[in-house]
């Protein structure tokens, strides 16, 4: 029998516990339409290991994010991992954040604006 707690999607990280087991190949995650019969929800997914995979006698899934007819594949429990920052954050660009008007700006020290800008992204 699989287990069921603690199963989240992995890439929003929802919970996936109204899910029914065994996964049928095109199921997908109710809030981000992530495929999870994929090898990043899987037990033997492994990036240190040769194919990314710890069972040895599997085929080699190429794409680890979409749906696999893999015969080993088996749900893994908090397989969610946050992607890095640089990746989901908007990258503002100077022209956006001031414009035309950088230079007429009254209070307008542009470095202050930055220190700004970059504290508020810390959060
Ligand atoms: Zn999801």
């Amino acid at each position: 029998m699989f287990e069921l707690t603690g199963l989240v999607c992995w890439r929003c990280g929802s919970s996936l516990a109204e899910l029914t087991l065994p996964l049928r190949r095109l199921e997908e995650c109710r809030s981000c339409t992530a495929e999870l019969h994929v090898c990043k929800l899987c037990e033997y997914y492994d990036t240190s290991v040769a194919k990314s995979c710890r069972e040895p006698v599997a085929d080699e899934v190429r794409d680890k994010e979409k749906a696999n007819f893999c015969d080993y594949y088996r749900p893994r429990p908090g397989a969610y991992s946050p992607q890095s920052r640089e990746q989901t954050e908007a990258q503002p660009r100077l022209s956006d954040l001031f414009g035309d008007d950088a230079g007429g700006d009254s209070d307008g020290d542009p470095m202050k604006k930055l220190d700004e800008l970059f504290k508020k992204s810390d959060d």
